[in-house]
């Protein structure tokens, strides 16, 4: 469920038409939904009446302050995975005791930050990071909460770049050790046992490996209160997909909400969520301007002026993208094959190949579907192309929250040393 539709055969994004913001704004650019946002952490939430829950908001989907701020005011936590993102949760009003520490390789001044934060825990992912947090907290006196990362063996996942809960996995631990681990833990100073954590992959299309995998966490749970620890809490990460391309149906939020509510009922735990693509992902569209089309012998080339550093995900996993005419096209337009390309020099710059769409002309705004998570977060200025600014939008106004940045801007952090400065 997304707020991005056609009016008057014109495409909006809630009351705003996006071709006027396109206007305005420039292109490449990122759109937001407030009202999608909202729905997505609403729909999630009313699963768990008078249960309690964290929504832990995963950052990395998409980290904008203007995003995190939404989430913030729906009551949502946050779901880090380095300092920085923990201090962008802070500053876009989420409180401490809402995030969330995720993440293989933490550091030392990372967990630092954490522990004065006062944040409501850290996921642990190995026993040298345990033991150096047992460390970083003893040294200054605060207690780190805790819940180990388990990997649970299952295997889910859209694609095996983002498959992360199967054994072989880098992520959490092996599930034969954790046992162990725990018990290293209860006797580890500066350490707090407060939960069991599992995160066993992204766009997962099936609620069966989750609920797998979920059930596997609740039985460890019950060995390890039975071995004394104090498991008051279950985080079960996040992971589930949402539909990229017509024809895909992922499982609607409300019933995987549903299916964990079910499967934590009567164990009396805090369930912590990190849903970050089903929140974000049909939240959000990049818009680009036609620029020319190319033709070689076997195959037209739309070339348009976004470019894999404004949205990856379809050089680094392969995904797909809906793309869609801000201006409708009319039911019986031509229609053409394409493969659309961006500027930049590098054959992986490929949107899509074969794509069968109406005949676009060179000038034309589109819209790239669903790139709401993974999209500007993972933006680069490579080819020395300003990062794509992002936009919010709320009922019928919008607000640029990222600009693009000028030339100057770009060019200031770097310095040419003086033995190469010319004297002549
Ligand atoms: C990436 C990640 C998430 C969010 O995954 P989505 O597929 O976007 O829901 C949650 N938890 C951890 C630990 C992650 O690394």
């Amino acid at each position: 469920m997304h707020h991005f539709d056609y009016r008057d055969g014109r495409l909006h994004c809630e009351d705003v038409d996006l071709a006027k913001l396109a206007d305005a704004v420039g292109t490449p650019c990122y759109v937001y939904s407030t009202a999608t946002l909202q729905r997505h952490a609403r729909v999630i939430a009313s699963a768990f009446e008078g249960q309690d829950c964290l929504i832990a908001y995963s950052v990395k989907a998409n980290s904008n302050l203007a995003v995190l701020a939404t989430l913030a005011a729906e009551g949502c936590g946050a779901d880090v995975v380095s300092s920085g993102e923990m201090q962008r949760a802070l500053r876009a009003g989420i409180p401490a005791s809402k995030i969330v520490f995720s993440g293989v390789g933490k550091t030392a001044r990372e967990m630092e930050l954490g522990l004065r934060e006062g944040i409501h825990q850290f996921n642990v992912e190995s026993a040298a990071e345990l033991r150096l947090l047992s460390y970083v907290a003893n040294g200054i006196g605060l207690e780190a909460p805790i819940a180990i990362r388990v990997n649970p063996d299952v295997a889910a996942g859209g694609h095996p770049n983002i498959s992360t809960g199967k054994k072989g996995d880098k992520f959490g631990v092996p599930w034969t050790e954790a046992e162990e681990l725990y018990a290293e833990a209860a006797t580890l100073p500066g350490i707090r046992v407060v939960g069991v954590d599992v995160h066993i992959g992204s766009q997962i299309g099936d609620l069966v490996p989750m609920r797998a995998a979920f059930e596997k966490v609740v039985g460890l749970a019950q060995r390890l209160r039975a071995a004394g620890h104090d498991i008051a809490r279950i985080d079960v990460g996040g992971g589930l997909g949402i539909p990229y391309k017509q024809g895909d149906e992922p499982p609607p939020p409300s019933a995987y909400a549903a299916m964990i509510a079910e499967v934590s009922a009567g164990l009396g735990v805090q369930v912590i969520l990190e849903p970050g693509r089903v929140i974000a992902g049909n939240a959000g569209v990049m818009l680009t301007t036609a620029l020319y089309e190319k033709t070689a012998p076997d195959r037209s080339f739309l070339i348009v002026d976004a470019g894999m550093n404004d949205l990856m995900r379809p050089a680094l996993y392969g995904a797909h993208h809906d793309i869609q005419p801000l201006k409708q096209a009319a039911p019986d337009a031509p229609e053409k094959t394409y493969d659309v390309v961006g500027p930049i020099c590098e054959s992986t710059d490929k949107f899509a190949s074969g794509r069968d769409m109406p005949a676009v002309e060179p000038g034309e705004r589109l819209a790239f579907m669903s790139a709401g998570a993974y999209g500007a977060v993972l933006s680069s200025s490579y080819n020395t192309r300003p990062l794509v600014p992002e936009v919010l939008v709320n009922g019928d106004r919008f607000d640029i929250v990222r600009r693009r940045p000028d030339l100057e801007e770009m060019l200031q952090l770097e310095q040419v040393p003086d033995w190469l400065k010319r004297t002549d």
